[in-house]
């Protein structure tokens, strides 16, 4: 079996490289080929020796993954989902706006946390993905995006890991990924520009502000611990009195100097001025000083079996206001791409959304808002 170049941030390129008695240079270069220009095989890499060039494909690849199909909504929102084999598919999201483009990456095929509001969460868990799979979803979406739009500059500036799966239970493989993304000789985003969110998996905050700190959106969703542990079961292993003293020993070497807050607003559950109140008790007073922060409420994106509705907008905008004259600067997520069904988990808005979700996915099943073009896959290389 050959190696997947994908796999490898730059110095496990080197590594490789070196083991095969080649120079340093000469791995900086392939990596170059491979992120920067997209390069899908080694002959394209046409400046490096002949005898190089056809050695590699007899011990390297550079494994795509196969796109099962491509969505695009239309306020340019654009949906693929790829197929990681035995019958396993994830989704990434690309999402533009006028200052920034951003990719909504999967980290695994389902997820263990099963959280009560996600539809990856009742899929269930199949399996981690490999850098090289998390990888390929920014390395296809970006050669793809700038063949597509005419371009040749970087046209995703922006990654968040708020795809399908929870990117801290799968370390190992994503430390790496993240890596390639921040280096200049790939991606080159700014550590501000990469965000890991996560339900709260307590170890590996630590492990990520050790090893690689980027910025850090914590998924909470619930004032208490009796509505967390119902809605994020992970929170009986991680309770939020751990979880938010990770997030002040996060900051420190956090590229931001807050940590952004999710909160997914479920009718009836969640989002009363009740728990708004007691949401801003627990952030302003933890350990006396507060957890400096934002929070960005999500109108829930229903599905079936879930038993959950999204809260009305008054709600919602009520929710927010107590937040905001509290002092905690909130948000309400814009909703994006919900004529293809990839409105869930995006990092898309800081202003205040002017729709009610639920009621217009109802509507939605009736007639279509917007005309959704399903394209047919791109071509393999
Ligand atoms: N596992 C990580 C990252 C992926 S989920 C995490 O939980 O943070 C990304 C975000 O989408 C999370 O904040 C999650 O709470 C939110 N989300 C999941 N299901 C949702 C739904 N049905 N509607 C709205 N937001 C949802
Ligand atoms: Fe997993 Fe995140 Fe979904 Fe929870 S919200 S089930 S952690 S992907």
């Amino acid at each position: 079996m050959t190696t997947n170049l994908l796999d490898l941030d730059l110095e496990g390129l080197v590594r490789l490289f070196e083991g095969m008695g080649e120079k340093r240079f000469r791995a900086v270069q392939v990596f170059r080929w491979i992120h920067q220009k997209g390069a899908q095989d080694f002959e394209a890499m046409t400046d490096l020796a002949k005898s190089l060039r056809s050695r590699l494909p007899q011990l390297c690849s550079l494994r795509q993954l196969p796109v099962l199909s491509r969505q695009d909504s239309a306020d340019g929102t654009i949906k693929w989902l790829f197929d990681v084999g035995d019958g396993n598919a994830v989704e990434t999201v690309f999402i533009p706006e006028e200052d920034r483009g951003t990719l909504c990456i999967s980290s695994q095929a389902g997820c263990a946390v099963g959280c009560r509001f996600c539809s990856t969460g009742h899929q269930g868990f199949s399996r981690n993905l490999r850098t090289g799979e998390i990888v390929a979803q920014l390395w296809q979406a970006e050669h793809f995006l700038r063949r597509h739009l005419g371009r040749s500059d970087r046209v995703v500036t922006n990654v968040v890991m708020m795809g399908m799966g929870e990117p801290l239970q799968n370390y190992a493989a994503l430390l790496p990924a993240l890596r390639v993304m921040l280096d200049d000789h790939a991606y080159g985003l700014s550590r501000r520009r990469l965000t890991v969110s996560t339900s709260g998996v307590v170890p590996m905050m630590d492990r990520l502000a050790a090893d690689c700190p980027v910025a850090l959106a914590v998924s909470l969703h619930a004032p208490n611990d009796a509505l967390r542990d119902d809605l994020v079961p992970l929170n009986r292993k991680y309770p939020l009195q751990e979880l938010l003293d990770a997030c002040l020993r996060y900051l420190p070497s956090a590229p931001r100097d807050f940590i952004t807050f999710e909160y997914c607003m479920l009718a009836g559950v969640n989002d009363q001025p009740e728990h708004a109140r007691e949401l801003l008790q627990l952030l302003q007073r933890h350990r006396g000083t507060g957890v400096p922060c934002k929070v960005n409420l999500i109108p829930f994106n229903p599905f079936p079996d879930s038993g959950l509705t999204c809260s009305s907008r008054p709600v919602v905008q009520q929710f927010g206001r107590i937040l905001n004259d509290g002092g905690i600067v909130t948000t309400i997520r814009k909703t994006r791409g919900d004529d293809i069904d990839a409105a869930c988990g995006q990092l898309a808005g800081d202003v205040l959304d002017r729709t009610n979700a639920a009621e217009r996915l109802a509507r939605r099943r009736e007639a279509p808002a917007f005309p959704v073009r399903i394209v047919r896959p791109e071509r393999q290389a």
